[in-house]
């Protein structure tokens, strides 16, 4: 049978349009020689995935905003043509035009969005989904759910299409930042909150980072998840794929999306099915079809 794998690329990009207060990125920038080496990395490594015979989902989760780049805009349409890419994703901020979209895959191609109330209005946000949604391109949306942006969240709600996903990243820098009336009226909205509140003990638990699902830099660096840093190989050089095997994880605890989503014990592979990588559950999927 057929391989699948989850791949996370981040490369060397490392700028951002957006000036969020919380983030290093904000209004950074990249000089044209720093940008013409991140498009090269890019392009090298959407050559390598052409030439693949696995089944390949890939997120770009680069530091900074990646779709303001006409060459990730390229990439992206393009690996969402390849018969052997089941889905292309990517982080983002929505601040790019959409009209390139209609180039692309619709099958394949997937954004996860992130509002972010500082920089642009909850109308202006919504009016951008709404773009999608009349081009057929699936997202999910969330937020940051930082306590001064929570009355945010039931007038994003009201705002988008009612069949997309909205997700709320928990605040978890300082703990038991939440009250419980706060974590029922988030939970209302995002019933898969309780998932991203909590620091997920992973010493010791089986997790597919590493075995079918990798991070790669730009320069074809493989690592099991962006959270060990411990290099287990490089895509350009050969066999590179006998490194992939199964294990457990090594590090304390995992609390993000990207990474606690692949530990076999929590199971979501079952709650998000194809949609893991863009964070849409199959409960959505199935309402947007
Ligand atoms: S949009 Fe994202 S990358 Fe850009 S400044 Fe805000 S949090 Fe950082
Ligand atoms: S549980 Fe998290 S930190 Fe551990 S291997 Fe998996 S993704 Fe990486």
């Amino acid at each position: 049978m057929k391989k699948t794998w989850n791949i996370l690329y981040r490369g060397s990009l490392s700028s951002c349009n957006y000036a969020c207060d919380y983030c290093p990125f904000a209004k950074t920038k990249n000089t044209r020689a720093e940008l013409a080496k991140d498009r090269a990395d890019l392009e090298r490594f959407v050559a390598w995935v052409e030439g693949r015979s696995e089944t390949i989902g890939i997120l770009f989760t680069p530091w900074g905003e990646g779709l303001i780049r006409k060459y990730y805009q390229e990439a992206m349409t393009t690996l969402s043509h390849l018969p052997n890419v089941y889905r292309v994703a990517i982080q983002t901020n929505l601040s790019c035009p959409t009209r390139w979209m209609e180039k692309v895959n619709k099958e394949s191609f997937a954004l996860w969005t992130t509002y972010h109330p500082t920089e642009i209005s909850r109308e202006k946000f919504a009016a951008k989904c709404a773009q999608l949604d009349q081009m057929g391109i699936r997202y999910s949306v969330g937020f940051v759910g930082l306590k001064s942006q929570l009355n945010e969240l039931s007038l994003l709600r009201q705002s988008l299409n009612p069949k997309v996903y909205l997700w709320v990243n928990a605040y978890k820098r300082e703990p038991n930042y939440y009250t419980t009336e706060m974590i029922e009226e988030i939970e209302a909205i995002d019933p898969l909150f309780a998932y991203n509140n909590q620091y997920h003990p992973s010493k010791g638990e089986k997790c597919q980072a590493g075995h079918t699902t990798f991070t790669v830099d730009g320069s074809g660096n493989v690592r099991r998840c962006h959270f060990i840093k411990n290099k287990i190989g490089n895509i350009y050089q050969a066999n590179f794929e006998s490194n992939l095997y199964e294990r457990n994880c090594s590090n304390v605890t995992c609390g993000c999306h990207i990474g606690y989503v692949h530990m076999d014990k929590l199971k979501l592979y079952e709650v998000y099915g194809k949609g893991v990588l863009e964070r849409i559950p199959k409960k959505n999927v199935e309402l947007r079809m």
